[in-house]
């Protein structure tokens, strides 16, 4: 009898130690299988990164073209705008032309024209205008006189209206021009 007690005590010994064994086996599995999970809570976080960029990108090609589309249809409206500020205007004007000499410009003639600018100004080449018609230093194209746009910085008494002076060097030159009529382009 003590034999069989003994027999089964060493049984349940070992059915014990083999149950300590596995659950020393499984708690090892456990913590080993736990600190992966470590990683997992990091990787976690960044895993939303992803499919946000998506849903970015999938909203993207929709609303950002549309609303390139419409600064296109903008922006053409506004560089129309912006260029009739450059445009130039012709205007019929009535020509005549002098020189600085005391014939031209009275017994007090010095060479300067009233915008105080010496008639070395420009190579020599400008008109007189109606102040009231072409501000002072208003660029103006007149042909035959010059190709390039010449600058209004002189007035005369006898230059009212829709007339223009043009500057020769010499007295000979303005006489030769004479009195025309001329599309003078305005450039404002
Ligand atoms: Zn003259």
């Amino acid at each position: 009898m003590p034999k069989k007690f003994n027999k089964t005590s060493r049984l349940v010994r070992f059915a014990r130690s083999l149950l300590a064994i596995v659950a020393a086996g499984s708690l090892i599995l456990f913590v080993g299988a736990a600190r992966p999970a470590k990683p997992r809570k990091f990787s976690i976080p960044t895993m939303p990164r992803p499919t946000r960029t998506v849903a970015f990108s999938q909203k993207a090609p929709v609303a950002p073209l549309a609303a390139d589309a419409e600064l296109l249809q903008d922006a053409r409206p506004a560089a129309a705008v912006l260029q009739p500020a450059k445009k130039h205007r012709v205007v019929k004007m009535e020509v005549t032309a002098y020189c600085a000499c005391t014939k031209c410009c009275g017994p007090n003639a010095q060479g300067i024209t009233a915008s105080g600018l010496h008639v070395s100004h420009n190579g020599g080449k400008f008109v007189a205008a109606d102040n009231d018609v072409l501000a002072m230093y208003t660029k103006v194209v007149v042909p035959g006189y010059d190709s390039q746009p010449v600058p209004v910085i002189d007035r005369g008494g006898a230059i009212k209206g829709y007339k223009l002076d043009l500057y020769f060097p010499t007295h000979e030159e303005a006489l030769q021009w004479g009195r025309q009529l001329v599309d003078v382009t305005v450039i404002e």
